[in-house]
């Protein structure tokens, strides 16, 4: 008897400290048409579950917003010609959208779709003629969207597109699905657009690294934070080269002029407690180039800034210092 107390004693001793040292689970799948990696620090959980929860969440929501993928909600509302009555999320969706058009002037622009479409980066090997963009043009504006919290109705051949939203949106979702597992220290990230919440092996903030446009350094910077979205918008990840003129054309498109935007900007990072925002903005701010991008920026709350412009100066919104340590880069945010 007294050798099973013992034993038993001797197994509390060992065993309870290691249960209680947070273990860390990571797993990387490719989801929402890119490379998405989650990491989280808990104490023993069935990790098996919480990822296929967290990717079928991703799975629901990518089949939901996109608009290319036939029988989606948002490929139905394209392609209605009429009214369509509105799901709770999708008139979520589309009233953030509305709220980043008005809030950009339109940098953000949620109704581009035949623009997008035109701009086919995988097929194209030249400039869409101008009388093709011109008609795109035409049939896009929000003025051609009609809708309330139950119903939607597009005219003119106008149709939608959330890709520089909806990874926003879908990392709220896949934040809340970990917060309701009972995990709060956890990295999502979703091809460079990163959501944080706790600390990085239950111990420190979380050390973020912003790539360098150009390829030529390691990374262009490093921040550490937590409880944010970090979200970065660029012209060299999606691009083609037209192979007589050699010029390069990427996928953020100017809804003004209708080809890719030429503000001087080779990427943008957004940090928000809000992903949506996040989201939402890196797409606008690269548009709107770093000018009219920061002073959009320094008048409004819960966005910060970094712009890395195309002749390698960097500009960064009021909030956002930087400081040289060791040869490298910090963003500092006060
Ligand atoms: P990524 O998808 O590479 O993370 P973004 O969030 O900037 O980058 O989204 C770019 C996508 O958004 C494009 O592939 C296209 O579907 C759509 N898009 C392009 N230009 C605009 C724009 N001016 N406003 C809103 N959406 C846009
Ligand atoms: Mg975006």
């Amino acid at each position: 008897m007294r050798r099973v107390f013992l034993s038993v004693v001797l197994f509390c001793v060992i065993a309870l400290p290691l249960s209680c040292v947070p273990r860390n689970y990571s797993r990387t799948e490719f989801a929402l048409g890119t490379v998405v990696q989650v990491t989280f620090f808990a104490n023993r959980v069935d990790s098996d579950e919480v990822f296929k929860k967290l990717f079928s969440v991703a799975d629901k929501y990518e089949r939901m917003f996109s608009s290319k993928r036939s029988f989606g909600e948002i490929y139905k509302i394209n392609s209605s010609g009429g009214s369509v009555k509105l799901d709770g999320e999708i008139y979520e969706l589309l009233r953030h959208s509305d709220y980043y058009y008005k809030l950009t002037k339109g940098a953000f622009d949620y109704t581009l779709y035949n623009l997008i479409s035109l701009w086919d980066l995988e097929h194209l090997k030249a400039s869409p003629l101008s009388g093709a963009i011109d008609e795109a043009l035409v049939h896009s504006g929000r003025d051609k969207v009609k809708f309330d919290k139950s119903f939607i109705r597009l005219t003119d051949g106008v149709k939608l597109d959330f890709g520089a939203i909806a990874k926003g949106f879908i990392l709220q979702k896949l934040s809340d699905t970990l917060k309701d597992l009972g995990i709060h220290d956890f990295m999502v990230n979703a091809g460079g657009d990163v959501i944080l919440s706790g600390l990085y092996q239950r111990k420190r903030e979380w050390n973020i690294a912003i790539k360098d446009p150009f390829g030529e350094k390691e990374f262009a910077g490093y921040i550490t934070l937590t409880d944010a979205t970090i979200v970065t918008s660029g012209d060299y990840e999606r691009y083609f080269v037209d192979e007589t003129t050699g010029k390069r054309y990427h996928h953020i498109l100017s809804g003004e002029s209708g080809y890719p935007a030429e503000s001087g900007v080779s990427s943008v990072t957004v940090i928000s407690s809000d992903p949506v925002r996040a989201d939402a903005m890196a797409t606008a701010l690269f548009v709107m180039g770093a000018d009219s991008g920061l002073k959009l920026v320094n008048g409004i709350t819960d966005v910060d800034a970094i712009f890395i412009k195309q002749d390698g100066s960097i500009a960064t919104s009021a909030r956002i210092s930087q400081e040289s340590r060791g040869g490298r880069l910090f963003f500092i945010r006060k």
